[in-house]
């Protein structure tokens, strides 16, 4: 995409300052793009406001377009309301107090408490060497005790003995009396939820919390709460009150706007990220990443800048014709990949790339290296003229044949064909940009 931008962009060298039309143009698609991302609409709002403030009247910088820039600068203020930035360090969970550590897990029902507890333990067992215990409160499901116990196993914790009949708050309470006669670390308190939001466990919560005082309250949210985001937030921010937001399923398909939403929201951190239901999959929250994500727009102007010196000029209009004419396809997808190859320090370029930054996530911590672009571009040299036209016929049997010609899985094919796929929708939208003005001259 990179290259197809230089060649564009590069025609609308312009001087001057960002104008009000310029920036209002841009802002109407980043407003789709976090709604699209789930960013509740008050909070959408909010930070389209802020930008607009920010951005009439910048220097238009040299060889960079106003949308481009716009998109920048969204980006930025983006990284910043999720607290990231200059100077800003990663939150993670804050235990500096005196042992044993509370930690009560709070959230909708089915938004990860237990999964993330467990998650939580196995963490600061094995990385922190603590001693920790768990302790489930939730009395409203009757596997929800077990379903922890069991987790704690797979997690090498203890787990409070269940003593059936008892209240949330005398578990508690004989939670934080075993572990201050044991010398616990840290004590893991996982709650009940509900499907929304009522009085009953608010009340419950807010009980529990009085009496254990934790020093983390995490609220857990699923990434791919949309607009009751907002909602949910507020109410457990005005009667329990949080520190910290875990955010959970970030290994499905949601853009995040739910982190955006919850953090804005409640002013608290995010401090975690929930990725897969296995123990290990508990990741630190990186601004920047999360503010990609829901942008999906990757880091434009950076990979401009950075791609510039490598890129092919040819090359570059060509794909631009292209792009203007809806016609990319994986043959043109196979040369970007190239041209991706060529600037070398891979897996830092791959990150910016608008559409890879969701394939990036997906696979986790994996190495992402030039092996990866060789497979890939072995893929699509097992492809059919025809196949590469049009990759919809890729069916079944074809993906077989594809797979076993580059020496992959079908696995690993439909893996390419998604982020062709990515890549294609960002170019729409790129070009949607272009039709309405946006890219003056260059594409209109
Ligand atoms: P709770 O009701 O809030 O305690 O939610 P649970 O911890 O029981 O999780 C509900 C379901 O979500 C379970 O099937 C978990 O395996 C799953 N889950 C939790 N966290 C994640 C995550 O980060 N990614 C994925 N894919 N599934 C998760
Ligand atoms: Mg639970």
């Amino acid at each position: 995409l990179s290259t197809r931008l230089n060649g564009v962009f590069d025609k609308l060298r312009r001087r001057g300052a960002l104008s009000e039309a310029d920036v209002t143009e841009a802002l109407r698609e980043v407003r789709v793009a976090l709604l699209e991302a789930d960013v509740a609409l008050p909070v959408a709002r909010d930070l389209i406001a802020k930008v607009r403030e920010r951005a009439v009247g910048v220097e238009v910088i040299r060889s960079v377009s106003p949308a481009q820039q716009v998109i920048k600068i969204v980006n930025d203020a983006l990284v910043e309301a999720l607290g990231g930035g200059e100077g800003a360090e990663a939150p993670g969970l804050d235990l500096n107090a005196p042992s044993p550590v509370p930690i009560l897990m709070v959230g909708l029902q089915g938004s990860g408490k237990t999964t993330t507890s467990g998650k939580i333990a196995l963490r600061l067992r094995t990385r922190d060497k603590k001693k920790v215990l768990l302790a489930s409160l939730d009395v409203a499901r009757p596997a929800a005790q077990l379903q922890l116990q069991t987790l704690a196993t797979q997690a090498g914790v203890m787990s409070l003995p269940i003593v059936p009949g008892q209240s949330p708050l005398e578990i508690a309470a004989r939670a934080m009396d075993m572990a201050r006669r044991e010398l616990f670390d840290v004590v893991i308190l996982d709650t009940a939820g509900r499907l929304s939001i009522d009085d009953a466990l608010m009340s419950e919560v807010a009980a529990v919390k009085a009496a254990t005082k934790p020093h983390q309250t995490l609220l857990v949210v699923d990434a791919m709460t949309g607009q009751d985001a907002v909602n949910t937030a507020r109410n457990f921010q005005d009667r329990v009150g949080v520190n910290g937001i875990v955010m959970t399923r970030v290994d499905g398909d949601a853009r995040g706007g739910a982190a955006l939403s919850m953090r804005a929201t409640t002013g608290a951190p995010i401090r975690l990220l929930g990725a897969g239901e296995k123990l290990d999959a508990l990741e630190d929250f990186h601004p920047d990443r999360i503010a990609s994500r829901i942008l999906g727009m990757g880091d434009i102007v950076s990979l401009v800048e950075r791609a510039a010196e490598t890129i092919d000029r040819d090359e570059a209009e060509k794909l631009a014709a292209k792009m203007k004419k809806g016609t990319f396809d994986l043959e043109d997808f196979a040369s970007q990949l190239k041209q991706v190859g060529k600037m070398g320090n891979l897996s830092g370029i791959l990150g910016m790339l608008p559409g890879m930054g969701a394939m990036k996530a997906q696979i986790g911590n994996a190495k992402i290296d030039d092996k990866m672009v060789g497979r890939q571009a072995a893929i699509i040299s097992s492809m059919t003229a025809k196949e590469k036209r049009n990759p919809d016929i890729i069916k079944a049997s074809r993906k077989k044949r594809i797979a076993s010609g580059a020496g992959v899985t079908v696995q690993d094919v439909n893996r390419l064909l998604k982020q062709f796929d990515d890549m294609s929708a960002m170019m729409k939208r790129m070009n949607k940009l272009g039709q309405k003005g946006l890219m003056r001259g260059g594409l209109g």
